[in-house]
């Protein structure tokens, strides 16, 4: 393995998806971002669009602006979506949050199992799917649990443990696809065939695989699925989530937060609800046009530069971090937090380090790098394989061997953490 730079340099003169990285805004070429996995770049289109859906949409059309595209913008951006993740066009919607629409699922999906009475789970999920799904266990009636399953090192998905947890009991079985603090990657076709098996539903949180790990909703036979936009997707800070339903469920369960967006015929105004065949009824309230339609431009380029080739070029670059981790960060005392095997790796590397936190806050005060941080000590560097370059990754280890070798790091405070 070279760590030269010119073989970065080779690297990126070598990668057919390089041209990319000047669909989006990168005006300070000097900093290095590896945190497109918590939020996003922004696409140069999302500019013009903006401008123009604010100026000619909401200025201009006024109201009218709902009969010309905004009503059915939910179904039009899912559909896109869902050529990202393997489903039919008609089985994704983009609504609310990614935590409401697993709130929505998964009371959906325990109410269709009533005479069950648990919601398996693990303990490496994102502390929001947790929370959800304690919030659903203690409203649904009667009451469930949640079997939380621990990893047995921290960094792998518990597949054994939740092979041993799942029996008739189980009414869903929640994972996150692929894991926020270590990128272990769960087989979606076999864990959903393993709770098929005894007759539970699956519900898959693809917030970090949507835009950077191929998924496949159908060929894995899944049932349900929630997301989000704003990290590999780039729509933007806060741009709303998308849910994915399987067809054949889809006339089976019901939105427990029925809303007018979501009635069949909502004009009618009638006082009882009833439910919009398909999709539509997992759609609650008004669509926050002007955020939802940001999502748009990242997810045409992420279809341009199609999910094949983006994961094949985010192997090759968290393979090439991983390589320089071994020759020039493991001497400094970090340690890899992220399965080597590239089947189970999704598109982030962390490292831990016993300074973990000074280290983060040098690298972004210090070394203009931009990495992101879980608590207590794990330093995640995201690459979103449609603009991170070999020759970023490359700088950035060097600038965090600085960090670490000139003691740059020491005079932050071990004690305090912030968002990134
Ligand atoms: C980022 C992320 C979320 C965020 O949910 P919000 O409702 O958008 O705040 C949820 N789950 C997972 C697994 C995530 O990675």
């Amino acid at each position: 393995m070279r760590i030269d730079r010119d073989f970065a340099r080779e690297l990126d003169s070598q990668d057919e998806l390089s041209p990319f990285r000047d669909r989006f805004v990168i005006d300070d070429p000097d900093l290095i971002y590896l945190d497109g996995n918590s939020l996003g770049r922004l696409p140069r289109r999302a500019i013009e669009l903006s401008q123009s859906l604010v100026s000619d949409g909401w200025g201009r059309r006024l109201i009218r602006g709902w009969n010309e595209g905004w009503m059915y913008l939910p179904e039009r951006v899912g559909a896109k979506i869902a050529a990202l993740i393997g489903a039919h066009p008609d089985e994704v919607i983009v609504a609310d949050s990614t935590s409401v629409n697993l709130f929505k699922l998964a009371f959906a999906a325990v109410m269709a199992r009533p005479e069950r009475s648990t919601i398996v789970t693990d303990d490496l999920n994102f502390p929001s799917d947790l929370y959800v799904l304690d919030a659903v266990a203690k409203s649904a009636q009667p009451r469930r649990r949640v079997a939380v399953v621990d990893s047995p090192d921290g960094v792998h998905g518990p597949v054994e443990g939740i092979a041993q947890a799942l029996d008739t009991e189980t009414a869903l079985l929640s994972l996150t696809q692929t894991v926020y603090k270590t990128a272990y990657c769960y087989d979606m076709a076999a864990l959903t065939q393993m709770a098929h098996d005894c007759g539970a539903l699956v519900l898959w949180d693809l917030s970090h695989a949507a835009g950077s790990v191929p998924v496949q909703l159908n060929a894995a036979r899944a049932d349900l699925a929630v997301g989000c936009t704003y990290k590999y997707l780039n729509a933007g800070p806060g741009a709303p989530a998308f849910l994915y339903v399987r067809r054949d469920l889809q006339e089976q369960l019901g939105n427990p937060i029925t809303g007018w967006m979501g009635r069949a015929d909502m004009f009618h105004f009638q006082p009882d609800y009833e439910p919009h065949p398909g999709i539509r009824r997992f759609v609650t309230g008004t669509p926050p046009i002007l955020s939802m339609a940001m999502i748009e431009p990242g997810v045409d380029l992420l279809l341009e530069a199609g999910m094949d080739r983006l994961r094949a070029k985010s192997l090759r670059q968290t393979g090439y971090l991983i390589e320089l981790y071994d020759e020039l960060l493991k001497p400094l005392g970090f340690a890899l937090n992220t399965p080597r095997d590239p089947t189970r790796r999704g598109s982030h590397v962390t490292l831990t380090h016993a300074h973990g936190w000074q280290i983060d806050q040098a690298l972004i005060h210090e070394a203009r790098v931009i990495p992101d941080f879980r608590r207590p000590n794990h330093i995640r560097l995201g690459i979103a394989p449609i603009y991170t370059s070999f020759s970023e990754i490359h700088e950035a280890v060097l600038r965090l061997c600085s960090v670490v070798e000139q003691g740059l790091y020491q005079k932050y405070d071990p004690d305090r953490a912030g968002v990134t």
